[in-house]
C-alpha cells in the first residue's frame, strides 16, 4: 500500500477545502488501484471536508494539535477535541511549526503520545536544515527527532506512528530529494526504529515529503523504502495532486505485478 497526505497548510478556506475534498474523490473514482488518501485542512474546515469524504477511502487529518486534554489554553486545539470533528491523523512537527513557532523536540514527543492516546494516528515530520545536510549531519538529526517522537508513546503504541521525512530545504522550494536519498534517510530511520525503538518485525511506515509534485511523484512511490507522500503546494493543484493519486496507482499496481512474478518463479 502507498499513502497519500494532503496538506493544505493554511491555503484554503471552507469552500475550496469542500471542492478540494470533491476533486480528490473524483480523481480516485473508477481506478483499481487506489493508494490510502489522507486530506489535512485548516481546523476550520475539518468537520465540512468530513461530510464531504465520509464513506469513501479518503480519511481526515489536521495539521496540529496541542497535548494537553482541556483547559486554559487560548487557541489551542487538543486531541479529544480533534477526535469530534471525524480527524483520524494529525500531521506533528512539521518544520514550519518547529521554525517559524519554536517547537522543541519535547514538545513533540508531547503531541504524538497525546494524539495515540485518543486514537489519532500521528504523522511526525523528521528532517534537517540544508545546513546540516552540508555538514553531514542529516542521519544524525532525523534519528534524533524521530527518538524524541517516540520518547513518550508505549511499546504497543509505536507501531501506529507514522514518520515523514521532510528534508527542510526541500519543503516548497521546488528542490526535492532524489528518491535514491530519500529511500536511503528512510531505510536509517527504519533501522534505528527496530533496532533502538521497538525491536522485532513491525512495520514502520515512512513517508517522503518536500517539492514532489505530478512529474516526480512515481519516482518516489516506487521506491520500496517509502511508503507513500506528504504533499504540500501541489496537494491544493487539483490537477497536481490527481497526477500524483494516478502515479501511486501506478506504483501499487506494479509492486503487486513485481510480487506475482516473485512467487511464480518460486513455485
Ligand atoms: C510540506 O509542507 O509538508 C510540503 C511537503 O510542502 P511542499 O510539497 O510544498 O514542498
Amino acid at each position: 500500500m502507498k499513502t497519500i497526505v494532503a496538506n493544505w497548510k493554511m491555503n484554503v478556506g471552507i469552500r475550496e477545502s469542500i471542492a478540494l475534498a470533491r476533486g480528490t474523490l473524483l480523481a480516485l473514482r473508477g481506478r483499481m488501484h487506489v493508494p490510502e488518501v489522507i486530506v489535512c485542512p485548516p481546523f476550520t474546515a475539518l468537520a465540512d471536508v468530513n461530510k464531504t469524504v465520509a464513506r469513501s477511502h479518503v480519511t481526515l487529518g489536521a495539521q496540529d494539535i496541542y497535548w494537553e486534554q482541556a483547559g486554559a489554553f487560548t487557541g489551542e486545539i487538543s486531541a479529544r477535541l480533534l477526535v469530534e470533528t471525524g480527524a483520524t491523523h494529525v500531521i506533528i512537527g512539521h518544520s514550519e511549526r518547529r521554525r517559524l513557532f519554536g517547537e522543541t523536540d519535547e514538545a513533540i514527543g508531547k503531541k504524538t503520545a497525546a494524539a495515540l492516546a485518543h486514537g489519532l494516528i500521528p504523522i511526525v515530520c523528521v528532517g534537517e536544515t540544508a545546513e546540516q545536510r552540508g555538514s553531514g549531519q542529516t542521519e544524525e538529526v532525523v534519528i534524533r527527532q524521530l527518538r524524541a517522537a517516540f520518547a513518550m508513546t508505549t511499546l504497543r503504541e509505536k507501531d501506529r506512528v507514522c514518520i515523514a521525512y521532510e528534508p527542510v530545504w526541500a519543503i516548497g522550494s521546488g528542490k526535492a530529494a532524489t528518491p535514491e536519498d530519500a529511500a536511503s534517510v528512510h531505510l536509517a530511520l527504519r533501522r534505528v526504529f527496530h533496532e533502538s525503538v521497538k525491536s522485532g518485525a513491525d512495520a514502520l511506515s515512512v513517508l517522503y515529503g518536500g517539492s514532489v509534485d505530478g512529474k516526480n511523484a512515481y519516482g518516489f512511490l516506487r521506491e520500496t523504502e517509502i511508503n507513500g507522500l506528504l504533499v504540500g503546494s501541489a496537494s491544493v493543484k487539483l490537477q497536481q495532486f490527481t497526477e500524483i493519486l494516478h502515479a501511486a496507482g501506478e506504483a501499487i499496481e506494479g509492486a503487486e505485478a513485481g510480487r506475482r512474478t516473485g512467487e511464480a518463479k518460486k513455485s
